[in-house]
């Protein structure tokens, strides 16, 4: 368990609450795509002095005093980050994956506008142009979809509809999509309609960054990212973009979008991208795919339906159907044996996305406590008990008992 001795002493309510989570953390698995630990050291970072600072502006162009020592913070964070994408420009200010977004729209497009985006239940983020976001309510979004057979992106089909379309930007990169993609066939695209390409790498990054992964970043317009999914960092996100587009995406986060950066996560981002950068981070990214291709082929031959048949990445959509069973209802019995995951939707499910029929399962969050191929196929077997025995309370609370058992051998690294 962490220190927080002040803490403790001076709010031990406030306290009890961390420490219920702290413990919640160490006793579950977590299977949720979107998951990670951070290390102790980004942690470390996070909870620094640097919180006191504001910095508005850039470094050398800020619009407060005092900001020498922060210019140092936030351009090691640049240099790191374009040494591991090889990134002519970056902007690590974004607060989350969705004011990135929202950053990056507003640097290339004009309210109305046309874009491309995969649908939300297809894989894609609310941020692609769903109705309720704002994406969907200024933009005028098309949305492309999954090849309902192979449930994965046909790449003439998204060809067919820029041509008919003609949008001014096509987004690629999603956050339910478990296959390559083909980024080079998405420029060629662009350019053949001159739309501008956009690479939302929120999920994949910390792959990619491990070169497990194909990097977009050399030949795309722009890319954004978080920072706390498979990159294993604090909560936040960046920008990276061509150099021609630095000062428009730069105006854009600031002072289009943000006030202030959040300079102690700054430095946590560089802490992060310090970690992605040694070796054992490739080995890392390597073993989360792996796991997740033991993962869909267990899943596999006990009789469920992966969508897509099997994944390229760290995430897999379990179609729940054939087992007489929701995924907001697979989501609560795992929830009950202490696995978290989250439900999600099927390529043109027919149930509603608050019920949706499947779940989507990602394993870096296993993956960086130590978990291995072994430990996978026993994770798919109690996870498919748990699913068939729903009923059976006795039967749950065995299963309970030996995901605590196997968490405890593995424990969560900052904790
Ligand atoms: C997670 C995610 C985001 C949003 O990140 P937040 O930090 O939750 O705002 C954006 N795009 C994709 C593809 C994502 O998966």
């Amino acid at each position: 368990m962490l220190n927080y001795k002040n803490l403790e002493k001076q709010d031990p309510e406030v306290m009890e609450i961390i420490r219920a989570e702290e413990m919640r953390q160490k006793e579950e698995l977590e299977f949720i795509a979107s998951e990670n630990y951070v290390s102790k050291a980004v942690l470390e970072a996070m909870g620094t002095v640097l919180t006191n600072k504001y910095s508005e502006g850039y470094p050398g162009h800020r619009y407060y005093g005092g900001n020498q020592i922060i210019d140092d913070v936030e351009n090691t964070a640049i240099k790191r980050a374009k040494e591991i994408f090889g990134a002519e420009h970056v902007n690590v200010q974004p607060l989350s994956g969705s004011p990135a977004n929202a950053a990056v729209y507003f640097a290339f497009l004009k309210p109305g506008d046309k874009v491309m985006g995969l649908k939300l239940d297809h894989g894609g983020h609310l941020s692609h142009g769903h109705p309720v976001n704002f994406s969907g309510m200024l933009y005028d979004f098309v949305q492309y979809e999954v090849d309902e057979k192979t449930g994965k992106i046909d790449m003439e089909k998204v060809r067919e509809m820029a041509l008919r379309e003609r949008p001014k930007m096509i987004v690629a990169g999603y956050s339910a999509y478990s296959r390559e993609i083909e980024w080079k066939k998405f420029k060629e695209i662009a350019d053949e309609v001159s739309a501008y390409t956009f690479a939302d790498i929120a999920h994949t990054a910390g792959l990619i960054a491990a070169g497990q992964m194909e990097n977009p970043v050399p030949f795309f317009d722009v890319i954004s990212t978080t920072t706390h999914k498979t990159l294993r960092g604090p909560r936040g996100a960046m920008i990276m973009c061509k150099e021609k587009f630095a000062k428009q995406v730069d105006r854009a986060v600031f002072p289009g979008m943000q006030g202030g950066p959040h300079d102690h996560i700054t430095a946590a981002k560089a802490v992060a991208f310090g970690e992605a950068l040694q070796d054992n981070f490739k080995e890392h990214a390597k073993q989360v795919i792996e796991n997740a291709k033991i993962m869909a082929a267990e899943f596999i031959e006990k009789g469920y339906s992966v969508v897509s048949g099997g994944t390229d990445n760290h995430l897999l959509v379990v179609d729940m159907t054939s087992k007489g069973i929701s995924g907001k209802d697979a989501e609560r019995i795992l929830e009950e044996v202490g696995i978290s995951v989250s439900r999600s939707t099927i390529p043109n499910d027919p149930n509603p996305p608050m019920n949706p029929s499947g779940v989507r399962f990602g394993t870096p969050a296993a993956t960086s406590r130590g978990i291995g191929v072994k430990e996978i196929k026993n994770i798919v077997n109690l996870i498919d008990l748990a699913i068939l025995n729903r009923e059976d309370k006795a039967e749950l609370n065995g299963i309970k008992k030996e995901i605590r058992q196997m968490c405890a051998k593995f424990p969560v690294p900052s904790l």
